[in-house]
């Protein structure tokens, strides 16, 4: 049976050492050692260096001794000698992992330039993006805790009202809101940064009351159409509209509140025609 891979051994060097003397034959300094490397290997590639071994022969009867035979004396020697003039491995033992680690290297590296290049096409792309997205990044920016005398006039009622319902576990006097009205829509848009003292199950509660305040606000009588969104710390914790809702509590979809914008426009032959909102 043929083995494929294993551990090969092979000599890197032989070397006299000095003051010693066979136990057998009682002749001083005749001792040559062999060290050999042990490399485990992989179709016969070196893959890994593995322990160094030394053989010792006596020249004068030929006498060998294994490395676990070396007397303290002969262990003395060779340490000696090992300062002096050490038996390196040569290279060729640790090809094989040169070997992979380079072809590692040069697969990561390409594979940097393709991210590279694939970011630099970006842009090309981006003309391409709904451009409803971008308003409502704009909008999202715009949430802030609400002040005295602030024209967002349904933040302020809002944020009275939910001072009010809001019981516990929320620092209410750290949310901060944005909301705007288009026709008969509405976007509102909460930013509570720790949500921590209420579960995600119970998350949606904070949706119910802000459709409670905004029901209860008698000036918004013909704006039906409502798109709620909780903005967490990290992400889009709760999201809903007319038509969808992500009210798992976690990571919500904000973009499903898109259609708060308009229809999406319609792009042809990647010329982007004019998006239907009206202006703020
Ligand atoms: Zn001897």
């Amino acid at each position: 049976m043929i083995f494929f891979f294993g551990t090969r051994a092979s000599k890197i060097k032989d070397r006299k050492i000095s003051r010693t003397t066979c136990s057998y034959c009682e002749t001083k300094d005749s001792f040559i050692v062999s060290t050999f490397s042990k490399y485990f290997h992989f179709f016969w590639i070196p893959i890994i260096p593995l322990f160094k071994t030394n053989v010792a022969e006596c020249s004068h009867c030929k006498k060998t001794y294994a490395q676990h035979q070396f007397t303290p004396e002969m262990k003395a020697a060779l340490h000696k000698e090992n300062e002096i003039n050490p038996a390196k491995r040569p290279i060729w033992q640790g090809i094989g992992c040169i070997l992979l680690v380079g072809f590692f290297l040069l697969t990561f590296g390409l594979s940097l330039i393709g991210v590279y290049y694939g970011s630099n096409k970006k842009p090309k792309n981006l003309t391409n993006k709904d451009p409803r997205m971008e308003l409502l990044e704009n909008d999202i920016k715009k949430i802030s805790p609400v002040l005295k005398g602030d024209k967002d006039s349904v933040s302020i009622a809002l944020k009275d009202c939910i001072d009010y319902d809001i019981q516990s576990g929320i620092d209410t006097d750290k949310i901060e809101y944005f909301s705007v009205i288009q026709e008969n829509r509405i976007l509102v848009l909460l930013g509570i940064k720790d949500l921590k003292g209420i579960k995600p199950s119970e998350r949606k509660v904070i949706i119910d009351v802000v459709e409670d305040c905004l029901s209860a606000m008698p000036y918004l009588d013909g704006v039906h159409q409502r798109y709620i969104s909780i903005e967490g710390k990290w992400n889009t914790v709760l999201v809903k509209t007319p038509t969808d809702e992500d009210l798992g509590g976690r990571f919500a979809d904000k973009y499903k509140l898109l259609p708060f914008y308009g229809e999406k426009p319609v792009v042809k032959d990647s010329i982007p025609t004019k998006v239907d909102t009206i202006p703020m």
